[in-house]
């Protein structure tokens, strides 16, 4: 049995143009093995299935290749690493990759989870105990003393619940990758950036360039590619130099960084939403704002934006990905926005924003050579909207013209069930952000409740 989609425009991810009145025909196994004009795609027969998106703009299911399925729309670090168990991590982890799916991405890449979260969900969605996307899995980010994702005094370390694996020399570092491989990672994921900054405010990488060399060699030996997080300029420079596959951020990025991007070939997934959500969406009542995270953020998205574009002009390739799985970035709310942002902020036109998340992202992904591109061979992983991301990117954030997605040739479809926010995640023990001295408390106006009683 062959199913026949009828696509009204069709953007198959190979071209910046889409094609009129074309369809697709998959097979049982939801492999496409024709992409072109009816009129000489294979005969139908009575058992073949048709379905008409021919009022639909039909694309490549959307990839996303920086969402966090472990952390849960956490609204602090702690809550990423200490609140909650693993195995409620999980499963709260597989019913957020479905509201991901559900919002049209039938890909995405989980760039660092505590524990093997990731791999568990892409496992037991792969073995079809569950419908989902297709996930690429990295397991805790490999950090030093001197890196993110280390956040707590050291005489806490690192807990094993944590996002971070903390390594104290380069034979654990070296081990660590051994055993996240042996355990079924596809990806590595270094947290690079250090939380020193020199004297003009530079900030200075976790791990040295040797360092980074030879764990960067030890996972490409063994298969898998390396996924760095890199705002800092040292920290990018050292990951493109060593030829890490992925960075993230590279806000500071020069060009110096640039040529070593060119050179070794990294992908750079600035991801705009997290901060841009930070900016855009930050009440003032909220502790980032009372620490004064707002502004700074907006400060370095700026200059952010002026270093990135720089390395698109000189040929450096884009991969959209928002740094989902925070309060700020909820599951299956803002991926799309990224490609607003590549086109608002970045310069991309439209239709090479649709290719960065597509056609480019599956160039990154485990097995990517199957998505990402409407084409015989590949799987029929397709989304139908409801006009065309091409005149407005933002139609793909309005969830209300998203017609259908398609995973494998097979609908996906979630139910909107509502959930308690309150038992996923913010289990922190903080009550107050704010300090009730005398004096902040007449600034605010609040009375004590005795003179209140005292005055009735
Ligand atoms: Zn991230």
């Amino acid at each position: 049995m062959r199913t026949f989609v009828r696509c009204g425009q069709l953007f198959t991810g190979r071209e910046d143009d889409t094609r009129a009145d074309e369809i697709l025909v998959f097979d049982e196994r939801g492999m496409l093995d024709y992409v072109g004009p009816e009129k000489g795609s294979p005969r139908r027969v009575r058992s073949d299935k048709i379905l008409d998106y021919s009022g639909c703009f039909v694309m490549p299911g959307l990839i996303d290749v920086h969402t966090h399925l472990a952390y849960g729309n956490a609204k602090s670090e702690e809550d990423i690493d200490l609140y909650s168990p693993l195995e409620f991590r999980a499963l709260r982890g597989m019913f957020f990759a479905q509201k991901v799916a559900a919002a049209g991405y039938t890909a995405i890449c989980s760039p660092g989870d505590a524990g093997q979260i990731s791999l568990s969900i892409r496992d037991a969605i792969r073995a079809g105990l569950f419908d989902g996307p297709r996930v690429m899995a990295a397991g805790p980010y490999l950090t030093t003393h001197q890196g993110l994702t280390d956040w707590y005094p050291t005489w806490i370390g690192a807990p094993e619940t944590s996002i971070g694996k903390l390594v104290t020399n380069i034979n654990e570092a070296i081990e660590e990758v051994r055993r996240q491989v042996k355990n079924g990672v596809d990806c590595i994921k270094l947290a690079l950036d250090g939380i020193q900054r020199r004297p003009d405010g530079e900030l200075i990488a976790a791990f040295t360039q040797e360092e980074t060399d030879i764990i960067t060699r030890e996972s490409h030996r063994l298969g898998r590619k390396v996924i760095s997080h890199s705002v800092g300029r040292e920290a990018t420079l050292y990951a493109a130099r060593a030829g890490v596959d992925l960075i993230f951020h590279g806000f500071d990025l020069d060009e110096e960084c640039i040529a070593a991007m060119l050179e070794t070939g990294s992908f750079l997934c600035p991801t705009l939403t997290h901060p841009k959500n930070l900016i855009d969406f930050t009440q003032p009542h909220e502790p980032a704002a009372q620490k004064g995270r707002v502004e700074q953020t907006e400060r370095r998205y700026r200059l952010g934006c002026a270093n990135l574009k720089k390395a698109k002009a000189a040929g450096v390739p884009f991969l959209p990905g928002t740094d989902t799985g925070f309060a700020i970035t909820p599951y299956g709310e803002w991926h799309a926005r990224e490609l607003e942002l590549f086109v608002a902020d970045l310069g991309f036109t439209p239709a090479a924003a649709l290719r960065a998340t597509t056609e480019a992202a599956a160039r990154f992904m485990t097995g990517g050579d199957g998505i990402g591109v409407l084409e015989p061979g590949r799987f029929a992983d397709f989304i139908a909207v409801d006009g065309s991301p091409l005149a407005d990117i933002g139609v793909l954030q309005d969830k209300s013209r998203l017609r259908a997605v398609y995973i494998a040739g097979r609908e996906y479809r979630m139910a909107d069930r509502p959930y308690d926010p309150r038992q996923v995640t913010d289990f922190a023990l903080s009550n107050w952000t704010d300090l009730y001295t005398q004096a902040r408390v007449a600034e605010l106006g609040a009375l004590p409740r005795r003179r209140l009683e005292a005055a009735e």
